[in-house]
């Protein structure tokens, strides 16, 4: 699997250089120039682990989120301080973890966050679906969240069992759903399940839109090594099958496909944390992204807590892109929405894509991957299955041991990919 991987980062970075990760690290972040800026807050807490999840998070304790929530309120400080004005930002995505347990403080942690920057573009939420009840909804909604993402995996008995998940309570959610209203209400669904039929993501689907959503994720199960989880993945024909059924049927229900596996059923209604060109990440284990650089911080609540009362940042990992490795990594999260715009591929790099990659898109156009237009191109359907196939080997070639070292070691010395 590596050696696709591998291969690909070659022909696509033009250099035999890795994705070189380091312990060093800047207590400075150069966002302020950014544009199309992102936030993205981690809560890790979860009231039990399910072990399909890859994630970070730990058990759920009082005391322990309220550590952490002192803990992320500075470091917004420390970070959101560094700009001399106030900074435009898209939009703002908690996850988790599930973030509904600081359901209490999510509007401080808004406030902490409101003092730096403006928020354009609403604000996300993950929620399970426990939490999916008129008080909680009602407390993120004076919070200023506009969209709320629930972890549904399955609504039938059978998957809820191998995925270690308890059956929902499908009219408790729908009740609360229908007198605390979002723009978006997003339900996540896992796929590619053993045995799992067309006719049981279909249902999946319609209970889903008939129960309050207005948005859904259809994600494939992925089988992480670290995850203890004994489900077996599906063999990619059956797979793709899958895949084309349910983009089929969303098309005939007139669902408007939003990225590689969401729909949506309302044109307002959108949930996506990963299509940002920038984003600072707050919390152990988030992201930040810069037009350079990429750092992930350290995945202990422990040491996260340590690092922000010492008065730096709790970065665990940094990687300074080259040009090429930077376009890549663009080219790969802009595709997840399944268009690539020229003028802002040209913005942003000041170079035009037909000129670093007019090969490539001239043979994706030729495998029936892409169309295009004057202003950019985007992914057919054969393109979708394909890049999701791509997205697997990543995952587990990159994300996997990425994730498997940050959950054992909380500042690794070096890592390359
Ligand atoms: S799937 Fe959700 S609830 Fe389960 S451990 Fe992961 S983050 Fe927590």
């Amino acid at each position: 699997m590596s050696i696709i991987t591998n291969l690909t980062r070659m022909w696509l970075t033009r250099s035999v250089k890795p994705f070189t990760f380091t312990n060093e690290y800047d207590n400075e972040l150069p966002y302020s120039k950014c544009e199309n800026l992102g936030l993205y807050v981690h809560i890790p807490f979860c009231r039990s682990i399910c072990g399909f999840c890859p994630y970070c998070k730990v058990r759920y304790s009082q005391q322990e989120c309220d550590r952490y929530v002192d803990a992320l309120i500075k470091e917004i400080h420390y970070v959101g301080g560094q700009s001399e004005e106030k900074k435009r930002v898209t939009s703002l995505y908690f996850g988790g973890g599930t973030p509904a347990l600081a359901a209490d403080r999510i509007k401080e942690i808004v406030e902490a966050l409101s003092e730096h920057f403006i928020i354009t573009e609403g604000i996300g939420l993950e929620l399970h679906p426990d939490d999916v009840t008129v008080p909680v909804l009602e407390k993120l909604k004076a919070a200023g969240v506009t969209k709320i993402s629930i972890g549904i995996q399955s609504f039938s008995e059978k998957y809820q069992k191998i995925l270690g998940r308890k059956k929902v309570d499908i009219a408790m959610m729908s009740a609360a759903l229908e007198q605390v209203s979002f723009e978006t209400v997003s339900m996540d669904f896992i796929f590619a399940l053993p045995e799992q039929t067309a006719y049981d993501l279909k249902k999946d689907i319609d209970t889903a839109f008939a129960s309050g959503a207005n948005h859904i994720a259809i994600y494939p199960f992925i089988d992480f090594t670290f995850a203890p989880s004994t489900v077996k993945t599906m063999p990619k024909k059956e797979k793709h099958r899958l895949l084309d059924e349910i983009t089929e049927y969303c098309n005939q229900k007139d669902y408007e496909r939003r990225s590689i596996w969401t729909f949506s059923s309302e044109k307002q209604a959108g949930y996506s944390s990963m299509t940002r060109d920038n984003f600072l990440g707050f919390g152990c284990s988030a992201t930040t992204l810069l037009k350079n650089q990429f750092k992930i911080n350290t995945f202990s609540v422990d040491e996260y807590c340590k690092r922000i009362s010492g008065n730096t940042l709790p970065t665990a990992l940094t990687i300074r892109f080259t040009r090429r490795q930077r376009m890549v990594y663009y080219l790969f999260w802009t595709a997840y929405s399944t268009r690539v715009n020229y003028a802002d591929f040209e913005k942003f790099f000041g170079v035009p894509l037909k000129k670093m990659y007019g090969g490539e898109l001239l043979l994706a156009r030729l495998l029936g991957f892409i169309t295009e237009d004057s202003e950019g191109c985007t992914m057919t359907p054969k393109g979708a299955f394909y890049y999701h196939y791509y997205e697997n080997f990543y995952t587990l070639s990159y994300i996997d041991k990425m994730w498997g070292i940050m959950r054992n070691e909380a500042f690794p010395d070096r890592l390359e990919l």
